[in-house]
């Protein structure tokens, strides 16, 4: 997937036209997000709904492909795949730690974070402190890199490796 490919789209239209209609609509799962189509009218922008019920176009949360997509998993449509924990495959509408505006940062993008962002108030700051949470959000649900074996008389035979163990293994004081 192209990174940008959704942004891009936003420059150079023009505002809504009001006589789309879900009824015509044709959703597509698309990577993260549901492609929205509508068939009947010449309607040339890129519809791409995020899990937040967002529409990439200008329209964003009030574009009625959120709706056709809304009827589209009333339907028993296929679901898009949740990305992966601490992935954003836009950056979010607001900042997930202070709920200030967010503005892309191509510079922070990257394969494994997807869209890199920073918020109006804390800057690129809150864009790492929501990575960091995230992380030790995971490591809570599952701290173990290999699960520790036990054998059916209560014996460890390998006490396992925690994630924060690997994190964190030069501040570690092994006994
Ligand atoms: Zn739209
Ligand atoms: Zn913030």
């Amino acid at each position: 997937m192209h990174k940008g490919n959704v942004l891009d789209s936003q420059k150079g239209l023009n505002k809504a036209s009001p006589q789309i209609s879900i009824e015509d609509a044709r959703v597509m799962v698309s990577g993260y997000f549901y492609a929205v189509h509508f068939g009947y009218h010449a309607d040339s922008r890129q519809h791409r709904v995020g899990k937040d019920r967002r529409c990439s176009c200008p329209l964003g949360v009030t574009c009625p492909a959120v709706l056709a997509v809304v009827d589209y998993l009333k339907a028993g449509g296929a679901r898009a795949p949740d990305p992966p924990p601490g992935y954003f495959p836009l950056a979010p509408a607001v900042c997930p730690v202070c709920g200030a505006e967010v503005y892309y940062r191509a510079d922070l993008s990257s394969k494994h974070r997807g869209a890199g962002w920073a918020c109006v108030s804390g800057g690129v700051s809150h864009y790492w402190q929501a990575h960091t949470k995230t992380l030790q959000e995971q490591l809570k649900k599952n701290p173990w890199v290999f699960r520790p074996v036990i054998a059916t008389d209560g014996k460890v035979l390998y006490p396992g490796l925690r994630r924060d163990e690997v994190i964190t293994e030069d501040s570690i004081s092994r006994e």
